[in-house]
């Protein structure tokens, strides 16, 4: 289950709103920032900026009832210059395609950062995984692969899972593509099951990834995870895994925010006690263990560590100003607005950018369209090692930037990523 907006405060409707809550406006700011700082020539700024291909297809689908239904699905290619397009798809009733074209582009610069060979795509599907039957999603998946084959392909163009979707709906576009090609090609999706090539620790992988970071962040404040209270926002795959993480490495989970409410602890909540409260209840609420606390309330809740893991748009130019934390380890992609950015650096909020925080879970896609392209499987160990090393080795590259070119970490982060992506187009030069 994935956290929708955690705090009333988010939930405004004004005019004034809509600008900073359009996640494709956030990534244009940021994106003119460090193209700016990198004094980057105008004309490589526009090919940067502009997503290679934008596919919008209909998914016509019979449903249970008898009723035909066409859903809308999204593929947006942003980047092919450092290798195949890489990105989730999300199934989830507000996809729109300023939100897909925003995460294909988080996704360019997150490879980038990661330093991993992948460009950056997206996908999503209008439609609400909670409302449908096993047998209508995997209908909309297989006719939604189908509609956009001819882009995919493991040299092409690579999905993974996202918000609404798991590793059955990867079997399905993986069956999909293979009957369609009529060769087993597993290579073509990541974040399948590990009987049909799945890698070992993917579906931790994101987790895993904002544990090392925030890791290396407490060093530079000289915290051990025993005196770090950590709030975490949104209980699913990502938020879910980190909280579990987290608490193993010993650090104190005061607080899990969910879209119905939160839960508060001020010794540290069991969270594998929680996870199965969640699965028999379908909520965090009413935990025994610990007591209810309202959205907000739980995410202005001092702590070391916020830990947002859920959607775009949580920390905002209304929830940033009373957030009393010390480090925001972005799980989610795009959790902050750029209209809340400057609020977090006045109050001497240490971000760990999304672009950074959590490519771990690309990172393990990474490594497992290595495995199925090699046709060798990794241990569990190896995988959490090299994922360990390509986290580190980001935190490092960014911290480097951010002191040489004397910018916050999220224009660090950008920064970082446009040159490297810059520097690969301009090596590839134009075909025209
Ligand atoms: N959906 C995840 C993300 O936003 C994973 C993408 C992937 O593994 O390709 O990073």
């Amino acid at each position: 289950m994935e956290a929708d907006q955690p705090g009333d405060m988010t939930h405004s409707q004004e005019p004034s709103m809509q600008n900073e809550l359009n996640p494709w406006l956030a990534a244009e700011t940021r994106f003119n920032k460090a193209a700016r700082l990198l004094e980057m020539d105008e004309g490589l700024q526009k090919v940067l900026r502009t997503p290679s291909r934008e596919i919008t297809v209909y998914i016509p689908i019979l449903l249970d009832d008898g009723r035909l239904e066409v859903f809308t699905g999204y593929r947006v290619q942003h980047s092919i210059v450092r290798g195949p397009g890489k990105g989730g798809i999300r199934f989830a009733p507000d996809v729109s395609i300023e939100e897909v074209r925003a995460l294909a582009s988080w996704m360019t610069w997150k490879c980038a950062v990661a330093n991993i060979p992948f460009g950056g795509a997206k996908g999503g599907v209008i439609c609400d995984p909670a409302l449908l039957s096993q047998g209508e999603l995997e209908r909309i998946t297989r006719r939604y692969t189908a509609e956009i084959i001819e882009f995919l392909g493991p040299e092409k163009d690579v999905p993974a899972p996202d918000i609404g979707t798991n590793e059955r709906v990867m079997a399905w576009l993986m069956d999909t593509y293979s009957m369609h090609t009529r060769q087993t090609t597993t290579a073509v999706v990541t974040g399948k099951p590990l009987d049909l090539g799945g890698s070992r620790g993917r579906r931790e992988a994101t987790g895993r990834g904002c544990m090392i970071v925030a890791l290396q962040a407490l060093e530079r404040f000289g915290l051990r995870p025993e005196n770090t209270r950590v709030v975490v926002q949104g209980f699913g795959n990502v938020g879910g895994m980190a909280a579990m993480l987290l608490a193993r490495a010993g650090f104190k989970i005061i607080s899990v925010i969910e879209y119905d409410g939160a839960v508060y602890n001020s010794a540290g909540l069991d969270i594998e006690a929680l996870m199965e409260h969640a699965k028999e209840t379908g909520s965090v609420v009413d935990f025994p263990k610990a007591e209810n606390m309202g959205r907000d309330e739980a995410l202005f809740l001092e702590c070391e560590v916020l830990l947002p893991a859920a959607k775009e748009n949580v920390i905002t130019s209304k929830t940033a100003p009373h957030l009393r934390c010390r480090i925001v380890c972005e799980g989610a992609n795009g959790p902050t607005t750029a209209a809340a950015d400057e609020i977090l650096q006045n109050k001497d909020i240490f971000v760990i950018p999304d672009i950074l925080a959590n490519a771990g879970g690309v990172t393990v896609s990474y490594f497992e369209w290595v495995q199925n392209r090699q046709g060798f499987y990794w241990n569990e160990e190896l995988v959490n090692t090299r994922l360990e090393e390509i986290m580190v080795n980001g935190f490092r590259d960014l911290m480097k930037y951010s002191g040489k070119h004397q910018v916050d970490n999220r224009t660090a982060a950008y920064m970082l990523a446009l040159d490297r992506v810059a520097f690969a187009t301009k090596l590839r030069g134009l075909y025209a």
